[in-house]
Order: structure tokens, then sequence, then C-alpha cells
């Protein structure tokens, strides 16, 4: 058997679609990468910074509201002080973060890394990322292995890739990982 790994990798995190007020509608922003904190009296508030791509406007994207500067981390505060990269493109990543404070997720393009599976065995196909975004699954194996959606469907209905179900393969999403087999005794096309 071979295995195989694909990593889907994102050219941006993905973008927050918002109420702009002074577009005076529902525009896509973008993570400015950077933070904003305010320490005011005994409370700390932290907020990542939007932009509207249109107008530029700020939008503060909240991550901490009222909390005492002690329950946080040092270090953490620091990075958040210091804009840390890192830090930054894991909060914008968060898409339950923007959801629950009002914006949809615009998805980022992605590029599949990773070696096309050889013929005439049965390949586990691991495909993996390292930020948890819904990107389908059917259109990361359509893309990668250049196939339509009947022809999927077919492979799927054949029994040559397993772990996933016709009806699964409509809903699933890659969030972080998933594994699967493909038989590729026979040429898939
Ligand atoms: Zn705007």
């Amino acid at each position: 058997m071979q295995q195989i790994v694909w990593v889907v990798q994102y050219s941006t995190p993905p973008l927050a679609l918002k109420y702009c007020k002074k577009c005076q509608k529902k525009t896509e922003h973008a993570s400015s990468g950077r933070f904003r904190v305010n320490a005011q009296g005994k409370y700390l508030d932290i907020w990542l910074i939007y932009k509207c791509k249109n107008c530029r406007t700020t939008w503060n994207l909240p991550l901490y509201s009222r909390i005492k500067p002690e329950s946080i981390d040092n270090r953490l505060l620091e990075q958040f002080y210091s804009n840390d990269v890192s830090l930054a493109l894991q909060y914008a990543f968060s898409t339950w973060l923007l959801q629950t404070n009002g914006a949809e997720i615009v998805l980022p393009d992605y590029q599949i890394l990773g070696p096309h599976p050889d013929s005439g065995t049965t390949v586990e196909l691991q495909i993996t990322s390292r930020y948890s975004l819904p990107v389908k699954v059917s259109q990361i194996l359509r893309e990668k292995l250049g196939l339509s959606s009947r022809e999927l469907e077919k492979l799927i209905t054949d029994g040559r890739i397993q772990n996933i179900s016709l009806k699964g393969l409509k809903k699933c999403k890659l969030n972080q990982e998933i594994t699967l087999y493909i038989d590729m005794s026979t040429p898939y096309k």
C-alpha cells in the first residue's frame, strides 16, 4: 500500500463578510494581522483588527472582553502587544469566532501540496491542513485528481474510494484531517 499525504495550504485566512457602515452594504473584511489591547482600569479588552477591503474602515473582532489582566498569561499578553504573526493567524482562522460575532466566512484560495497516487496499488491518502476550514473534501479530490463530480461519485459507488460514503462525501468538510483509501489497481479515468 502506498501512503501519501496532501497538505491543503490556504493563501490567506478566510475573509469576514460583514456589514460596513461606510459602504452601507455587506463587504469583505480582511484581518490586518494586528491586535488592539485596551487596558482600562482593572480590565483588559483585546481585539483583532479587520479592515473593509473596499474602504479600509476597521472592524474590531472581540477576542477578550473585560478580563482581569492577571487571568491572562504574561507571554500571551506580550504576543498580543507585539502583534505576533502566528497568534494573529490562529485567531483569523477561527471561523467560529467570526461567526459568533456576526460575520459570514468567505473561504480563501488554496493549494494542495503532495504527490499524485501511483497506479497499480491501493493508496492510503491522508488530507490534512494546519488550520481548520470547512472546505469540501469532494472539491479537493476533484481538483487534485482532475475528476468531474460524476466521475468522483462513480469511484465511490464502485467502492474504489473507501472510508467515505456517497452521502458523506456531499457533506464532508476537511476541517483538519481525513484519511481515505483509493483503489488504484486500474486507471481511475
Ligand atoms: Zn467599507
